[in-house]
Order: structure tokens, then sequence, then C-alpha cells
């Protein structure tokens, strides 16, 4: 009997290190497709499409369609699509936010937004960071694609869309409704695309934070990855608990 059927998989870490592949993602992958189990690629990175994410990954040379990826963007723009009243949102950030949030049926404006959404934006300004701040004192809703401040690249630790977030946070006293990991709406999103029951669902990732937080969050079983972002060491005296770890994903048994 196997007990997992669905598998969230993580992306940058897990699978590959910034340009880099990680050779055991690669028999990870292979296995589960010759087990026939379901997957999808399952990353916080609001800033490409999913055509542009499944292609990075086949160049990695890992099996993907852009059916098989779920971005923080797409999670946003669904759950902003059941929120709103209206479907004029402010969005700052890339490619891959802007598209979803159209393909969900929203509209991009500057004025009158019903909501400001934040991803990660390489070209993030002060006029940008000015239009959202006057919209949400205007009443506009805040949400950020994900939560996170930093982001590990070989440059080292480079703002991530949490501090974008955290500055607009600064400037109007109001906290963004995240959506990412470790948030339930990427997961509940995540599921529903993924067809598996949540108890038939493991969430593997890299990073104790958000990977397995979420999985915690949510009330999904979790693999922990050694190896990306999560040291064993930090692993040990963090409070966070993963259902089950390894040192590479060669040494998951698919139970
Ligand atoms: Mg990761």
């Amino acid at each position: 009997m196997t007990r997992y059927r669905g598998y969230l998989i993580d992306l940058d870490g897990t699978l590959f290190k910034g340009e880099e592949v990680v050779p055991a993602g690669l028999s990870f992958i292979k296995e589960l497709r010759k087990r026939d189990l379901s997957y999808l690629y399952f990353t916080n990175n609001s800033t490409r499409r999913p055509e542009q994410v499944a292609e990075k990954l086949r160049g990695f040379g890992y099996p993907a369609t852009p059916e098989q990826v779920v971005t923080s963007a797409q999670a946003t723009a669904a759950h902003l699509a059941e929120e709103l009243n209206s479907p004029d949102v402010y969005a700052v950030g890339g490619e891959g936010l802007k598209a979803a949030l159209v393909q969900a049926g929203l509209r991009l404006t500057e004025s009158r937004p019903d909501a400001v959404v934040i991803g990660l934006d390489p070209t993030f300004t002060y006029d940008k960071m000015k239009t959202a701040c006057l919209a949400i004192r205007a009443g506009a809703r805040f949400y950020g694609t994900n939560g996170d401040l930093v982001l590990p690249t070989e440059e080292g630790l480079l703002p991530g869309n949490g501090s974008l977030c955290a500055a607009v946070a600064a400037a109007t006293g109001v906290r963004p409704v995240f959506i990412g990991k470790p948030e339930r709406p990427i997961v509940e999103y995540a599921l529903d695309r993924l067809g598996v029951r949540p108890e038939e669902t493991l969430i593997v990732g890299d990073n104790l934070s958000t990977d397995i937080q979420a999985g915690v969050k949510a009330g999904i079983d979790t693999l922990l990855v050694f190896g990306g972002v999560t040291t064993a060491e930090e692993y040990r005296k963090g409070s966070i608990r993963a259902t089950y770890t390894v040192r590479n994903l060669r040494e998951w048994e698919f139970i």
C-alpha cells in the first residue's frame, strides 16, 4: 500500500540550486513517474509564468509542462478572483504575477483598485511604492504573493518579496495577507489542482520555515530535504517538525 499518492515539490534548493541541477531530484521525479504517482512543482516564485518555470525545469532535465507548475502568483490570482468585489487590482511584480491575475479575470489598474498585490519585483521603485501606499490608504486591500524576507542566491541573500511588502506595510500601517508558503491558501489551491486527498499528499522541500511550516499549518505531511536552505543542525535546534527528513531525495522510500 502506498500511503502518499500525491506530491507537492519545491523547486529551488530541492530540485536545483541556482543554475545547478540536484541529481537526486532527477531520480526522485523519475521514480514518481515510474510509480504513477501524482505530483506538481510547487514554488513561491511569482516572477515567472508557468510556461517559463516548466522550460527552466526541462533545461535541467526534468519532464515538466506548464500544467504541472503551481506558483504563488497563480494561487494569489485564484484567491483574489474569489475574494474581491471588483476585478480591479494594482499589481507590483513580475510577468508571472501580472499574467496570472489577468488569466484569473482580474483587471490591472493604477486608479482606485480594490486590492494592491505585491510580488517580487526586481524593478521596484519609489513610484510603485507610492501608488501602492496611496491605494491602500484609500481603502484597497493589501496582499503579498509570499512573505519570504530574503532570497538565497549565488551573490548572497537578496531582498525577497516579504521585504518589499514590509516597506509598504511600514508606510501604511497595514499588514499584507500572504498567500504563498507557509500560508494555507497556496496549499489549498495546490491540493485542488493536484486532485489528491490531503492525507495522501506529501509536501517536499528544503526550507523549514516555508515548505515544512506550510504542511504544519495545513495539516499535510512533509518531507524535509537537507542540502538546501535548512541544515540538519538548524533543524535539530528548531521547533518546527517535519514528518520525515532525508539527507537527499534518493533516500526516500516512497511509502
Ligand atoms: Mg526551496
